[in-house]
């Protein structure tokens, strides 16, 4: 990956990262309003952008998030960033823009997705 296009997902990510930061940081103040339309289960989804309306407490799948997100910067500083986990090909900048902690391309992401239905 370019450098240029790793600097870019470096400050994407950093962004996400702080403001899930920012959402707990409130709710931990009590400065919060809960709303439950703000607790949809669409953080996962293709768009992968952080609900900014977001003011919840930290839950579990933004701690998760927050971990990918430190072991994608992680990457980013290895230079590992952009390969998928499971064939080591390119996971591709248009997957990576939708959803920057992307860990496998969309061909074994498909694959996993479908083994998880079989089996859930
Ligand atoms: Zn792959």
């Amino acid at each position: 990956m370019r450098k240029r296009d790793l600097e870019k997902f470096k400050k994407i990510l950093i962004a996400q990262r702080d403001q899930i930061a920012d959402n707990a940081k409130r709710a931990l103040s009590g400065d919060v309003h809960l709303d439950p339309d703000d607790f949809s289960d669409e953080m996962d989804s293709a768009s992968s952008e952080i609900n900014l309306s977001f003011t919840g407490r930290l839950r579990e799948r933004e701690r998760h998030l927050f971990g990918k997100i430190e072991q994608a910067l992680a990457k980013i500083e290895s230079n590992e960033y952009g390969s998928c986990e499971n064939c080591g090909e390119e996971i591709g900048l248009k997957r990576l823009e939708a959803r920057p902690v992307a860990e496998l391309c969309i061909d074994c992401k498909s694959e996993q997705e479908r083994l998880e239905r079989r089996l859930g």
